[in-house]
């Protein structure tokens, strides 16, 4: 008989030893009739300092027959067969055929080739080391590669980055996502941790055995290669045209895109994919000291090594805007994030140590439709656009990044560094960056920080160091879909993932990738 014991409190430096006694204690039985004890969830407890203990469920196996007290806490597991997916019998001309190696992309991709459809799939971008040299080149020289950049290449906008893998969906196809990273070369502990990340350093070895697991089940995986056109016949999708001058036919395209394909967006708008405006929020990165952030959460326990960096998420609803922390990176980068020219990006990575000196965050305010000035669908791209345009002049139209001490930003002056130096991959310009951002969504920033300064001890610091902007925190559209989640008015087109604004993260949008393949592989029969 399987079972979950959950609510096991250790201490931080206790090990398996004392959650076998603890289980021991909770079963009420002898520990040698215990077996295969594995930890399912892990999280810290830091509301008492000190004191700050680990919770932990764990499952094991005891005999059948042996009797078990009646505790809330222990839960018998029962085995749940997956139900088979059996393949549709439509035909796909061609081969199906997956825009993007982002998260959605690629799960979708690595879900049909696990099923026999051998997909091809496309990017824009380069392979993983070719676009890390790309990549680093554009931080080092601001010569930027409007194809390959942090958005644009192998593993999708999350390459470079912390590899969070929280998610706030409920949906069990989350543990697929997890196993995957971790059969494909992520840590055991992303199975069990409740704040799992991997870090870009694993992340970018994980994407390139993902990618080579496609192609060894019969997949077709080519960078270097734009989708630029679409081909319709009758309503329905029959192929895709690229930039290497190769039309694709196919019935069935999953348009994994991500949120900043901003000339492809416009493709399909001009072909007549429908589009709608979506909210999504902008705002600035803010660095502090990663110490001073875990003696705040952490108290006297800062700095022990079985708890690692600490994070933060802060929320402050305001009138008609809410502002907040968003995509914490402890002991991380900021990271310059344009994916078209004169703009300036920003977003955060780390490396799966977290090591570095700085914490960094979005710190957004939400916009929505009616801030856009107009109600063309596309409206909330060209929003901004302005600011990531405005960041650029900021910051001396060199791209530099404009960066500011708190104080001086309450006080709206450019100012000078202090003693929090940038952690910015780029170079970067003392500036005000007020000028950069609406009124409103730097109100309510400021509004937000005596708040937050007393959520998080110090966060209010006057050389708290502000980079601008961070514009990118979702899709600014949505593509409608209906309930095969093909494209509403073009069939065999299937809108995926983020860009699309289905997914915010890389866990829900590898999650949407998966619904699309199962949902393609419901509806078409395995091509010969
Ligand atoms: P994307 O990952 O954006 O992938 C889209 C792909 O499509 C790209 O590779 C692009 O090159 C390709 N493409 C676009 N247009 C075309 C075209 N016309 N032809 C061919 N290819 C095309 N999320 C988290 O959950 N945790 C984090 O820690 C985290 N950190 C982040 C850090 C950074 C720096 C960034 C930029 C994002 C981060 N995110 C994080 C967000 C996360 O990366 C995205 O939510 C996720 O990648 C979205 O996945 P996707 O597959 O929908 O799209």
């Amino acid at each position: 008989m399987k079972l979950l014991l959950s609510n096991i409190i250790t201490g931080l430096d206790d090990g398996q030893k004392e959650l076998e006694k603890l289980a021991v204690q909770k079963l009420k039985i002898k520990l040698n009739n215990i077996k295969n004890l594995k930890i399912v969830k892990q999280s810290v407890d830091a509301r008492k300092k000190p004191g700050i203990r680990f919770v932990y469920s764990i499952s094991c196996e005891i005999n059948d027959g042996i009797h078990i007290s009646d505790n809330p806490d222990i839960r018998i597991l029962k085995h749940v067969e997956e139900e088979p997916l059996n393949p549709g019998d439509r035909q796909i001309t061609g081969r199906p055929l997956i825009i993007g190696t982002g998260p959605s992309g690629i799960f979708c991709g690595l879900i049909l080739a696990q099923n026999g459809y051998k997909p091809v799939i496309i990017d824009r971008g380069s392979k993983v080391e070719e676009r890390t040299r790309k990549v680093e080149h554009y931080w080092k020289c601001g010569e930027l590669d409007i194809n390959t950049n942090v958005q644009f290449g192998e593993g999708g906008a999350g390459t470079f980055s912390d590899g969070k893998l929280t998610t706030r969906i409920n949906d069990s196809r989350c543990d697929k996502v997890l196993q995957e990273y971790h059969r494909f070369g992520a840590p055991d502990e992303i199975l069990y941790r409740s704040k799992p990340h991997i870090g870009t350093d694993i992340l970018k070895r994980v994407v390139a055995n993902m990618r080579m697991e496609i192609e060894r089940l019969g997949g077709t995986v080519l960078f270097d290669t734009k989708a630029i056109d679409i081909n319709i016949s009758d309503g329905k999708l029959c192929g895709v045209l690229t930039d290497t001058h190769s039309n694709i036919d196919t019935n069935v395209v999953v348009a994994a895109i991500g949120h900043s394909a901003r000339d492809t967006f416009e493709m399909l708008y001009n072909r007549g994919v429908p589009f709608q405006q979506k909210p999504f929020s902008i705002g600035v990165r803010i660095e502090h000291p990663q110490s001073l952030i875990n003696t705040a959460q952490y108290g006297e326990a800062s700095g022990h090594p079985a708890l690692g960096a600490a994070d933060y998420q802060l929320f402050h609803k305001q009138s008609n805007r809410t502002a907040y922390s968003f995509c914490m990176c402890p002991g991380g980068l900021v990271v310059a994030s344009a994916s078209e020219q004169n703009s300036i990006v920003t977003n955060g990575m780390s490396e799966y140590k977290r090591d570095r000196e700085n914490a960094n965050s979005a710190l957004v305010v939400s916009v929505g439709p009616s801030d856009f000035g107009t109600s063309h669908p596309l409206a909330g791209i060209e929003f901004q656009r302005i600011w990531e345009r405005l960041a650029y002049k900021a910051g001396g139209s060199s791209n530099h990044a404009p960066v500011q001490r708190l104080e001086d930003f309450m006080d709206n002056r450019a100012g000078g560094l202090g003693s929090v130096k940038p952690g910015y991959t780029g170079k970067t310009r003392c500036a005000d960056i007020n000028e950069c951002l609406p009124k409103y969504v730097t109100d309510s920033m400021k509004e937000a920080m005596a708040y937050f300064d007393k959520r998080i001890k110090g966060f209010g610091m006057k050389d708290a160091l502000l980079t601008g902007v961070e514009t990118r925190t979702s899709s600014p559209v949505r593509i409608p879909r209906n309930d095969t989640f093909e494209c509403i008015g073009m069939a065999g087109l299937y809108p995926a993932g983020e860009g699309a604004g289905y997914a915010g993260g890389i866990v829900s949008a590898a999650v949407d990738g998966i619904k699309i393949a199962q949902q393609i592989i419901k509806t078409y029969a395995v091509p010969r």
